[in-house]
């Protein structure tokens, strides 16, 4: 017991000296190296919209993901996510809705490599509700990670890139970006006044449709952009 421990930490404290030079580690010439510092991986971080991704969804944004400058296909199709621990670079699509596999991330994104689970960032709002809520789960929290940690590997068995294609092309981008629109709409207007105990008054509800609307398009259309 106190040798598997001993593991797990010097194994944490890897991945953290890992961190700390993760943007010397990648010849910057071959790779862009993505960190909480680009806006992408700031917004995650901020809205607090994506506590619920996170808490509820089980979706998760890596702490480190490259692009590969070499690549000559699109954004989407170029993104790697190292895993830490067995230094796999994984196709970024390993974890997409196509795959069956965005979501119940709830512990990180699981390696099917060497069944560790790679870092991920956490949202402010959602850090902050688990810890007040620390209490209530933290006494089974190791059986709960083991059980989820245990139907991984079957969920990664028979991944297929072959015909992912990037879902913010042709008109993707529209569908995503008003359900983005959506998302945000029902969360401001109706479930943050209710978990902050202010009014829901019928002119934000009125008001909140054109912002969503234009605001999602707008979402949608900086992710196509920024994609492809
Ligand atoms: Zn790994």
């Amino acid at each position: 017991m106190e040798e598997g421990k001993r593991i797990v930490r010097e194994r944490n404290e890897n991945v953290f000296v890992d961190e700390m030079r993760i943007e010397t580690k990648f010849d910057p010439k071959r790779w862009k190296v993505y960190t909480s510092k680009h806006w992408m991986i700031l917004h995650w971080l901020i809205n607090p919209a994506m506590a619920f991704n996170e808490l509820v969804l089980g979706q998760r944004v890596p702490k480190v993901s490259l692009l590969d400058l070499e690549s000559k296909t699109s954004r989407f199709e170029s993104t790697v996510i190292p895993c830490p621990h067995c230094h796999s670079m994984h196709d970024g699509r390993t974890w997409s809705t196509q795959q069956g596999t965005a979501f119940w991330n709830w512990y990180g994104l699981f390696c099917p490599n060497c069944n560790n689970v790679i870092p991920c960032v956490r949202n402010l709002l959602a850090a902050l509700l688990l810890g007040l809520s620390y209490p209530f789960w933290i006494w089974s929290k190791e059986r709960r990670r083991e059980r989820w940690m245990n139907r991984q590997p079957k969920r990664f068995q028979s991944l297929n890139f072959g015909a992912l294609s990037n879902p913010y092309s042709g008109r993707g981008w529209i569908k995503i970006g008003l359900s983005y629109g959506l998302f945000m709409y029902l969360y401001m207007t109706f479930l943050s006044p209710l978990l902050f105990s202010e009014p829901i008054t019928l002119s934000s509800a009125l008001i909140g449709v054109p912002i969503w609307i234009l605001a999602g398009l707008g979402f949608g259309f900086f992710m196509k952009k920024a994609m492809g």
